[in-house]
């Protein structure tokens, strides 16, 4: 074991298999957990440049391993949650960037504190949550977003970086864009909302599931909603190795999507606010030109839900990666929109 500043240098296996949720059989050059933002301070401020290649990583619920790491890992495992601001009204929460995402939701509801419910049993981790900025059954991240405490990796200094830093869009923010791999997540905080609450219940499955009962719906109602719906229709990592929807669903102009609309009666599409643009659902798309349940060797596309590729045991993440290829390629030809992995996917 290497010792460095005071660090956990975690090298007894180099095995990446249980750290991220494709499950897939990959290894890293060394394995780091930073586990207090002190720890992470000083590491960045004494190692950063000897690490600047590094990956970061979370609950690896969102990228595809193709080969082995050539590079080490920094796994964020900072713990804390602790009251930063409060009105009669809000409250505003900060989180370690190495919680558990859907224990923070948990915690948020058990406090009465609404915003996040809609995002209940999302994986991964607090600190990653702003990257792609996450969203789910109409909410996203940036609804309930109040600022993010992040280490820049060169120089090992704390940044703060407010909501109008962050670039946010859909499945997207300045971590993913011009700051990719530049900064280190430490600490989020968000501004939940005390009772009365505002609900969202615009997807009409979390309604169908409400009206079941006659008793008014709660943030803990909406929360056992989704929680319901995910796990009707999505894999548990824990079972079947996947990194929820591969895909992002496009965007296309709505001329594109009127012609569409006359070979394909049945494609679903929503408007984007203000724009030409609809949102067409790529699961539709994959699932419309016969992949759900495809399956070569132990790569997949899951049997309930196209978007999701799977990993039932030994498949390489080259195999996972040639298989997405293959669909974004049917996809081109059957209906010319180009769809993009929304997973991080790395080459070693
Ligand atoms: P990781 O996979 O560990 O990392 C993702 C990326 O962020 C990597 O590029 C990594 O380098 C970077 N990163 C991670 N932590 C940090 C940090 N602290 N500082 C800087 N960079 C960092 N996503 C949604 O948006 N909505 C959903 O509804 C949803 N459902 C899912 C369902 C399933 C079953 C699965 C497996 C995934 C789902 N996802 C969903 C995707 C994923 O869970 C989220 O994107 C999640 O936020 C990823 O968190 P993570 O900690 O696992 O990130
Ligand atoms: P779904 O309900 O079958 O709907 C298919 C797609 O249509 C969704 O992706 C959603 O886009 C869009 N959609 C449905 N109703 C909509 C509405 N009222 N307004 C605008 N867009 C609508 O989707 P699902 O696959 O079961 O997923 C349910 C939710 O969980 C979605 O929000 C999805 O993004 C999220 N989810 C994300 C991941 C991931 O890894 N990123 C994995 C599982 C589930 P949006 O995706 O833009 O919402």
């Amino acid at each position: 074991m290497r010792t460095l500043v005071n660090l956990t240098v975690l090298n007894k296996t180099t095995s990446l298999k249980n750290l991220h949720t494709f499950g897939i059989e990959v290894s890293a050059q060394e394995v780091i957990e930073l586990q207090s933002q002190e720890q992470a301070l000083n590491f960045f401020k004494n190692e950063g440049k000897q690490f600047q290649h590094a990956l970061i990583l979370g609950g690896g619920s969102n990228v595809l391993f193709t080969e082995n790491l050539q590079v080490p890992l920094i796994r964020n495992s900072i713990k804390g949650i602790g009251i930063i601001d409060e009105s009669e009204e809000e409250v505003i929460v900060g989180f370690g960037g190495g919680e558990n995402w859907h224990e923070c939701v948990k915690y948020a509801i058990a406090h009465q504190w609404g915003g996040i419910e809609n995002l209940s049993l999302i994986p991964g981790t607090m600190g990653a949550a702003p990257m792609q900025n996450i969203g789910a059954y109409g909410v996203e991240l940036e609804q309930v977003f109040e600022y993010l405490e992040a280490i820049d990796r060169m120089s090992g200094d704390l940044v703060r970086f407010y909501h109008a830093d962050c670039q946010f869009g859909y499945r997207w923010s300045i971590f993913k864009g011009n700051l990719k791999d530049k900064y280190f997540i430490s600490q989020v905080a968000l501004r939940l909302k005390k009772a009365p609450h505002q609900l969202n219940t615009s997807y009409g499955d979390i309604r169908t599931i409400l009206n079941k009962t006659e008793q008014e719906a709660t943030i803990e109602s909406v929360s056992e909603a989704v929680i319901e719906i995910r796990q009707s229709k999505l894999p548990d990592p824990r079972e079947i190795g996947n990194a929820g929807s591969f895909f992002k669903n496009p965007y296309i102009p709505q001329s594109h999507f009127t012609d569409l609309k006359k070979e394909f009666t049945k494609i679903p599409g929503y408007p984007l606010e203000g724009s030409d643009q609809v949102k067409v659902p790529a699961g539709w798309l994959i699932d419309h030109l016969g992949w759900k349940g495809y399956r070569k060797g132990d790569a997949g596309v899951h049997q309930k839900q196209a978007l999701v590729l799977v990993n039932y045991g030994d498949a390489t993440g080259k195999e996972i990666l040639d298989l997405a290829i293959e669909i974004q390629q049917s996809v081109k030809e059957a209906f010319n929109i180009h769809i993009e992995p929304e997973v991080n996917i790395y080459h070693g």
